[in-house]
């Protein structure tokens, strides 16, 4: 498996076209427990993402998601801007003038975004946030390598979703619910599957 530019382009793109399709989904999901502005939030940051990398022309992997994790920083407010954001920072710093990767770079590419998500907001597996989709994503990522099933892994990001359901939230605004965010998926969760569904579409070809 090779990831390059385009594959990258693809992803984004990808990702786009299902949060502006999803927008009200996610919107709905983040009026249950939190503000409602989750689809809004992320609609526009990566529509403004996608017209940044439409017209400019990358050498390299590293050069396109710094744009990406610095446009979600400056367009998207919320806790999610800040979170995205760093992770596609991060995750851009690792592949710093790779023209193409294999799925064990990627794996750890992406073990180092989660590790930006972490320290930027310190939410640990279970606390119902986008941690809880990345960390086993990742793991699942860093364990297969280039064996990796894109099947597999839209599976997992979708059994992980669904999971936080039962989760109280112990991060974020749906926090301050305490035990009445039990029996909501999390938007961010939700958001982040198909951030990796979009990913393993890419994949598959
Ligand atoms: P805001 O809550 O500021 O309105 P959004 O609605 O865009 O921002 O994003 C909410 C999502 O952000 C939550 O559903 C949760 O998944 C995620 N989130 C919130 N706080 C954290 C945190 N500290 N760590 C990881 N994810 C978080
Ligand atoms: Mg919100
Ligand atoms: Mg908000």
């Amino acid at each position: 498996m090779l990831f390059d530019v385009s594959g990258a382009k693809h992803w984004i793109v990808r990702l786009n076209q299902k949060l502006q399709e999803q927008k009200k989904y996610l919107t709905s999901l983040d009026q249950a427990i939190g503000d409602g502005d989750h689809g809004l939030n992320m609609a526009r940051g990566f529509q403004e993402v996608v017209l940044k990398i439409h017209d400019t022309e990358y050498k390299d992997l590293g050069t396109f998601f710094k744009d990406v994790g610095m446009t979600l920083i400056l367009k998207v407010g919320g806790a999610s801007g800040p979170l995205y954001g760093t992770a596609f920072l991060k995750f851009s710093m690792e592949l710093k003038e790779k023209k193409e990767i294999n799925g064990i770079e990627l794996g750890e590419a992406l073990s180092a975004a989660l590790e930006g998500i972490r320290s930027r907001g310190r939410a640990q597996l279970g606390d119902k946030t986008i941690v809880d989709v990345w960390e086993p994503v990742v793991d699942l990522m860093m364990s297969e390598g280039e064996n990796l099933n894109p099947d597999e892994l839209i599976r997992l990001a979708n059994e992980k979703m669904e999971d936080t359901k039962d989760m109280e939230a112990k991060k974020g605004r749906a926090a301050y619910l305490g035990k009445r965010s039990i029996g909501h998926i999390d938007p961010g969760a939700t958001s982040s599957m198909y951030l990796f569904e979009a990913l393993a579409e890419v994949l598959k070809g």
